[in-house]
Order: structure tokens, then C-alpha cells, then sequence
């Protein structure tokens, strides 16, 4: 079996097992392929065994993808960190964005949506680990953004994404997911339409699933190691 496809079965047995672990329904769980960095016939390999869902950092990188690639039933997330002047390119080409931290961005997201796109999908990104290095709101602002953004027309909010501080430890890693899966249900309790939580990577999945995650974004383990870059 060629390698992509390799290792997406075992990424699927990894996410299966940990669902049953968790007493949920396998299709409560959605895997999000994050093919930054990664050419186009190497997404076509992941998209031959089964994804639909792409997630990628890099806009100028990506949007040459998009252009190349042929199918059109993949949906694209946006998933990086986005200056406000590139929004326009998101807006037009991407189906999700996973990184909206000020409303700034989501006013130029909406605004520069075309009208004959079904709405964008959000999800608010939260430094639940509270690290100056990473990008996010605080846990505070999250429904303060949140209310600002229901009133966008052609924006749709899904939920929140989060990535914690990289650990190695079990317990850790799921305390981060637990608090991140409270803030999703304040949220809901607001938004009952909000049904994403895209949390877990290639390192933590397992954790991500059992506290509740319904959304993991994986790149390496499908896909093998990044050079730097
Ligand atoms: C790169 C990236 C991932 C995937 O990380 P892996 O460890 O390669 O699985 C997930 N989410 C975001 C936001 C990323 O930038």
C-alpha cells in the first residue's frame, strides 16, 4: 500500500480506538488533514483514501493547491495565523477558518465573502494555555467576539479551535482539552448552533478525542515529518 495511504488507516484506527475509549461515536469525530507544505499529488494520495477536509497554514502555498487540484467536494480550512490584508483571498477560496482572534478579520472575512458562497465557516481560536507565543483571545473575550460575529451574515460560527502548550504528559495534555471543551459549552449554551470543537494534532489526538474534541487536525502522522521551514 503506498505510504499516505499507510498511514492514514492507522491515523483512522488511532481515532476509532480512542472513541471507543471515550464511549462516542466514531463519525462524532472528524479528521481535518493538514496538507501545509505538502504538494498537490500528495493530497490527491489522502484524498483517494477517503479525505475531503484539507487544513493549510501557508495562503500563497495553499491557494496554488486549490488552483491545481481538481475535485471540487474538498473543503478547504484555513488554519495559520492571517494578516487582515490577506482576508479577501480566504473569503474567496477557503470554506473554513479556524484562526479568528479579532473581529477585525472576521468584518473583512465577511465583508469579502461572495455573495453566491454558502456563508464562512468560523471557529474562534483561544490561547487556552495563556502563552504569549501563540495567537488566540483569552477565554473572557470568547463570547463578547462571539455575539459580535452571530450578527455577520456571511459568516457561519462553528466553534472554537485551540492548541495548547505542546506536552508530552497525558494528564496534562487532557487538562488543556478539558477546560478548552467547558469554554465550548459556555459557548454552546449561548450558540446552540455551534457544533465544532478542532482540537488534537498528531501528538495528542488521543487526549483531544477523550475530552471531547470533534474536530483533529493531523499533518505529520499522515503525511510524515515537515522540513523547517
Ligand atoms: C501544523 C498544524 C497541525 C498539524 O500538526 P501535526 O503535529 O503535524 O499533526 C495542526 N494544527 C495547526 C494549527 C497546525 O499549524
Amino acid at each position: 500500500m503506498p505510504k499516505i495511504a499507510d498511514n492514514l488507516e492507522a491515523v483512522y484506527q488511532r481515532i476509532g480506538k480512542a472513541c471507543e475509549k471515550a464511549g462516542r461515536q466514531r463519525d462524532e469525530v472528524q479528521l481535518l488533514a493538514v496538507s501545509k507544505t505538502r504538494s498537490a499529488s500528495e493530497v490527491l494520495e489522502a484524498y483517494d483514501y477517503g479525505c475531503r477536509d484539507f487544513g493549510e497554514n501557508y495562503l500563497q502555498d495553499a491557494l496554488e493547491k486549490i488552483t491545481e487540484i481538481k475535485p471540487t467536494d474538498i473543503h478547504w480550512h484555513f488554519i495559520g495565523h492571517l494578516q487582515s490584508n490577506k482576508t479577501r483571498q480566504v473569503a474567496e477560496h477557503f470554506q473554513w477558518m479556524h484562526t479568528v482572534d479579532r473581529l477585525k478579520i472576521a468584518q473583512r472575512l465577511n465583508d469579502q465573502r461572495p455573495a453566491q458562497l454558502p456563508p464562512l465557516n468560523i471557529c474562534l481560536q483561544v490561547n487556552i494555555s495563556g502563552e504569549d507565543s501563540k495567537a488566540g483571545i483569552d477565554a473572557t473575550e470568547l463570547l463578547p467576539l462571539a455575539a459580535k460575529i452571530e450578527s455577520l451574515e456571511q459568516l457561519q460560527l462553528r466553534g472554537l479551535m485551540v492548541i495548547p502548550a505542546a506536552s508530552q504528559e497525558v494528564e496534562q495534555q487532557r487538562r488543556a482539552f478539558a477546560e478548552s471543551r467547558q469554554l465550548f459549552s459556555t459557548l454552546q449554551a449561548q450558540h446552540p448552533q455551534v457544533d465544532t470543537l478542532s482540537m488534537g494534532m498528531s501528538g495528542d489526538l488521543d487526549s483531544a478525542i477523550l475530552e471531547g474534541s470533534t474536530m483533529v487536525r493531523i499533518g505529520t502522522d499522515i503525511f510524515g515529518a515537515r522540513a523547517q521551514r
